[in-house]
């Protein structure tokens, strides 16, 4: 039996442990926290708040990853979101607006002026870029031009990566879409021929789990068998002449160990290799290309409210905010719709997100401007009154990984890596994309 070690116990980790596992190896996981699940953290608080410190949501689309989470046993306890929150605003001109969710919405809707609308009905006849390294706002202007770039493009990004549509690269960040241009010419086609492909499923869900995010790494935990080996951080990681890894690690009394694998996969974030000490690695200078995705901070601002304390019916997933709109948030999600039980009876928790790409310094507010900031906010655009009955804030001084244009070097320095050294190999979001089911595919 070989022996195994993944470095990092995200979700990434537990991904690439129960896949070793499967395939009959002896699998060790170093993570350097007292917890395993890395950014997916939930907690409960004393007020009755559930708060999602990271991921908020799973989106799950295609089949294999549906039967994935069935064998770890993790659907069983899944819960959906509630249906109201297949409606999701933007703020234009300083009002929430409802997204169209069909045709006869998108005529009436004023999400987008009526040349922005008809702009948009031309996408099937644009012509095909020869170009494939184009930014989403590039492909998004060209295709669908500039209004849905500024109110729908610039805000999600925002919303998914804390990013600005300028800075992602479309064949890293989208891949999918991409390819939906290259085969079908549109992307209007392409979706429709998308739509029979047998991997998808016939609906899409939008999963979390009673007690938050974290129980899809608790249930993980439960079915992956190895030894996990927490609060030991990997400082020193040496090839044994092509024939094995040794990895020398603290654990939290300072105390050193060395452990000798016969093949490791790192999946620690981009911004934590270059801090291991690497020896006999061939090509060590690639591990410096995979530090270099570019990370934001991002600020979350959790406040609950009495439900009568805000006159918007928050009836939907939440809104989001275009850059044009200069606000100080980027968003802010409607948490007690989007979930059951995430507010006491009678309360309503509201997560927003505040820095990314956009205003890093917003993020880097002390914590009372920062629950000022966005209390200003609230209460312009959801006519919020009073002062909130519970508030936190969760820093995440370098939160996602950009899909930026360099995502691909990254991609060749990892395969490099693998191909040079023996039993090396290395995943994580930043090489994998940064959705919950980019990690689980791995
Ligand atoms: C605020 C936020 C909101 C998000 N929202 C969503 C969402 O709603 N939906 C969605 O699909 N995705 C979302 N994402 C993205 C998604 O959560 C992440 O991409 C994914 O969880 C990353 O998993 P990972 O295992 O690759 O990395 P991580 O979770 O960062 O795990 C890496 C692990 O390595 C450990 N580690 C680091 N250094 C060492 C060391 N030297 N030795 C040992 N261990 C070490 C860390 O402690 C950590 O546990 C969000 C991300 C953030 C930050």
């Amino acid at each position: 039996m070989k022996s195994i070690a993944i470095l990092g116990g995200g979700l990434s980790g537990l991904t690439q442990a129960w896949k070793a596992q499967k395939s009959g190896k002896k699998v060790t996981i170093f993570e350097e926290n007292s917890r395993l699940g890395g950014v997916i953290q939930s907690e409960r608080t004393k007020e009755g708040f559930l708060l999602d410190y990271g991921p908020n949501s799973l989106s799950l689309r295609k089949q294999n990853l549906s039967e994935m989470l069935e064998q770890l046993d993790i659907l069983d306890h899944a819960i959906d979101a509630n249906v109201i929150a297949k409606k999701r605003f933007i703020v234009r001109a300083g009002k929430l607006v409802a997204l169209p969710l069909n045709f006869p919405t998108f005529l009436s809707s004023r999400f987008l002026s009526p040349i922005g609308k008809l702009r948009i009905l031309l996408e099937p006849f644009i012509r095909k870029s020869k170009s494939n390294s184009e930014s989403v706002a590039q492909f998004i202007e060209r295709r669908l031009g500039r209004e849905v770039l500024d109110y729908a493009a610039n805000p999600f990004l925002g919303g998914v990566f804390a990013a600005r549509p300028e800075t992602l690269s479309l064949p890293n960040a989208f891949p999918a879409l991409a390819e939906m241009e290259r085969q079908n010419g549109s992307i209007f086609r392409g979706f429709l021929a998308s739509r029979k492909k047998s991997n998808r499923m016939e609906k899409t869900r939008l999963i979390s789990f009673p007690n938050g995010m974290e129980e899809l790494i608790t249930r993980f935990e439960m079915k992956v068998q190895c030894s996990i080996l927490r609060k030991h951080s990997a400082k020193e990681i040496e090839s044994v002449h092509q024939n094995g890894w040794k990895i020398k690690c603290t654990s939290e009394n300072g105390s050193q160990s060395i452990l000798h694998f016969d093949e490791l996969i790192c999946t620690l974030p981009a911004t934590q290799i270059s801090s291991i000490k690497w020896t006999n690695v061939k090509n060590s200078k690639d591990l410096n290309v995979l530090s270099t995705a570019p990370h934001f901070p991002l600020s979350l601002v959790f406040l609950g409210f009495e439900r009568e304390q805000i006159e918007h019916p928050l009836d939907g997933f939440g809104f989001l905010v275009p850059e044009l709109e200069n606000r100080k948030i980027l968003g802010t999600l409607f948490s007690s719709t989007l979930f059951s039980n995430r507010a006491p009876e009678g309360k309503v928790l509201l997560t927003t997100f505040v820095g990314g790409e956009r205003q890093p310094h917003l993020a880097e507010m002390n914590d009372g401007s920062l629950f000022q900031s966005v209390s200003d906010e609230l209460s312009c655009l959801l006519g919020v009154k009073g002062k909130p009955i519970f508030q936190k804030i969760k820093r995440w001084p370098l939160s996602i990984p950009l899909p930026d244009s360099r995502m691909s070097e990254r991609k060749d320095a990892a395969r490099r890596l693998s191909s040079l050294n023996n039993g090396l190999s290395f995943s994580g979001s930043h090489l994998t994309g940064v959705s919950l089911p980019n990690c689980l595919e791995g």
